[in-house]
């Protein structure tokens, strides 16, 4: 029996999966790890725990199912996105804690590039300027911490996201790489050369020599060092999380389309092999290479997804468990005329309203905590659908259907919800771990574990189907009244201050 390892490393844990040749899943080992908030709106990990929470992990999955290294084929790696990890050639020792995607340190520095440079920007990398970004992290490490410009220049120092320190790490420092997933979220790299951006590395102050190379998302780099397992495994896949999972649900050809229902909401469309600008407010972004082949996507984020279910069961406190909500929902045939907009965090795609601010509409001395429960439910497939709207009047592609994984997609009820609103089949696959399967099946192919893309593509298999289940007319009533909500709950803080 030989396996395929996946490395996901996450936000909040680092996990390992074992995947056989059918894609299913034969073992899993998981860790959390210390988040830090050093200051308001700061976030940081510490690289050297990310790594040992990685790797033990690993060794874990491995000894608890008794799979010695030679039976490991290949490690997938994927991973949390943009964060920023600025290490020592020489001693391998991180410089500074990792600043995470979530770090908002940057935001006034990004904010006046908007203002500057916006369109030049998005018209290189597809992304909006901001310090969810690694360019501008970049710069803020080089900028504050004690010498590393010099150490920079005299080119001393290696930048990179997550997988290019775990592969450095792997390969005790024969590697120094990225794919061109992972890349395309620096806001440094050009989506049409497909290269780092000259005019950009200058804007960012970034010296060239810092970065990785840029390499295919699946393809063999390296090998891992002999001691660390006992025997080199070769690491040949690479992708970041959202693409990763796109990968995973088989969504490989133009016009097929994922959401993720997480504590947030991701939802990437394949838009084929051409970098199509949003005139929406959504990303693009570069999806995988493989064989030197680019497809790109659309991205659009939803800041609280499954979160809303979090507030009902720790701040309304009328659930126990987040599955607790499908029961309570069920409770009422309908939402009485209850809409809830969970702008708890402003709004993200295609809205970008940070001063919207959670609203509830539509009370009356009849509404119960089911009608509230099913309210948050549909605000979640409300807002899944504006992005999709976004992406199809950006792609002028008509979706078949929508493909879904992460934790709330367990939820029946959400999942028939969302396929009324949308008018669209959903489809929920027998594996869920879609982000780790993705990173499995690039480097699985990298390797001839598997033969090819179709090989692959035929394990995907679906656990269930929901139609939508009502007529035109009830949509577009809904929708209407969602947008009224919507409109409810935008610029809420800026008109209070
Ligand atoms: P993340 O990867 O962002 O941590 P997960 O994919 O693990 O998220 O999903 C966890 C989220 O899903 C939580 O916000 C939780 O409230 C929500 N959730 C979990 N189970 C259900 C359910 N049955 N119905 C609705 N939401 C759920």
């Amino acid at each position: 029996m030989t396996y395929i390892l996946a490395l996901d490393q996450g936000t909040t844990s680092s996990r390992a999966i074992l995947f056989d040749r059918e894609g299913s899943i034969c073992g899993v080992a998981q860790k959390e790890f210390a988040q830090h908030f050093p200051k308001p709106g700061w976030v940081e990990h510490d690289p050297m725990e990310i790594w040992s929470s990685q790797v033990s992990v690993a060794s874990e999955v491995l000894s608890r199912h008794s799979v010695p290294p030679s039976q490991v084929v290949a490690i997938g790696i994927t991973n949390q996105r943009e964060t920023t990890v600025l290490w020592d050639r020489k001693t391998g020792r991180p410089l500074h804690n990792a600043l995470v995607w979530q770090d908002r340190r940057t935001a006034d520095f990004c904010s006046k590039m908007r203002t500057s440079h916006g369109p030049l920007i998005t018209e290189k990398t597809g992304l909006i300027p901001d310090a969810y970004f690694s360019a501008s992290k970049i710069a803020w490490l080089l900028d504050n911490v004690e010498g590393a410009r010099q150490k920079a220049e005299r080119g001393e120092l290696a930048v990179g996201t997550i997988d290019s320190w775990l592969t450095w790490r792997l390969t005790s420092g024969k590697l120094h790489v990225t794919d061109v997933s992972n890349a395309s979220r620096t806001m440094l790299f050009n989506l049409h050369t497909m290269d780092w951006d000259e005019e950009l590395l200058q804007l960012f102050r970034v010296p060239r020599e810092l970065l990785p190379e840029v390499r295919d998302s699946s393809e063999v780099y390296g090998e891992t060092d002999s001691e660390l397992f006992g025997k080199p495994i070769p690491v040949a896949g690479m992708a970041g999380d959202q693409q990763s999972a796109l990968f995973g649900q088989m969504c490989v050809e133009k016009g097929l389309s994922k959401s993720t229902y997480g504590t947030g909401c991701f939802m990437l469309l394949n838009i084929g092999d051409k970098p199509i600008p949003s005139k929406n407010r959504l990303l693009t972004t570069v999806a995988w290479r493989q064989g030197g082949k680019t497809q790109y996507a659309l991205e659009g984020s939803v800041f609280i997804g499954g979160a809303v279910v979090q507030w009902l069961r720790d701040g309304l406190k009328i659930i126990e468990a987040a599955s607790d909500v499908e029961a309570l929902a069920r409770t009422e045939n309908d939402n009485g005329g209850v809409y809830l907009v969970p702008a708890f965090a402003g709004l993200g795609a295609p809205h970008w309203d940070q001063f919207a601010r959670g609203t509830m509409v539509g009370l009356t001395r009849g509404t119960t905590s089911g009608h509230i429960a099913r309210a948050a439910l549909e605000g979640i497939a409300f807002q899944v659908a504006d992005v999709l709207d976004a992406m199809q009047a950006d792609s002028d592609l008509q979706l078949k259907e929508l493909r879904v994984d992460g934790g709330a997609c367990k939820n029946d009820l959400l999942m028939q919800t969302q396929a009324d609103i949308l008018g669209l089949p959903i489809v929920r696959p027998e594996v869920t771990e879609t982000t780790a399967l993705g990173a499995a099946y690039l480097a699985g192919l990298a390797v001839g574990y598997w033969k090819d893309l179709s090989e692959v593509a035929s394990q995907w298999k679906a656990e269930r189907r929901f139609e939508p289940q009502i007529g035109e007319t009830e949509r577009a009533d809904q929708r209407a009244k969602w947008k009224r909500a919507l409109q409810r709950a935008g610029g809420w803080e800026e008109e209070e201050s």
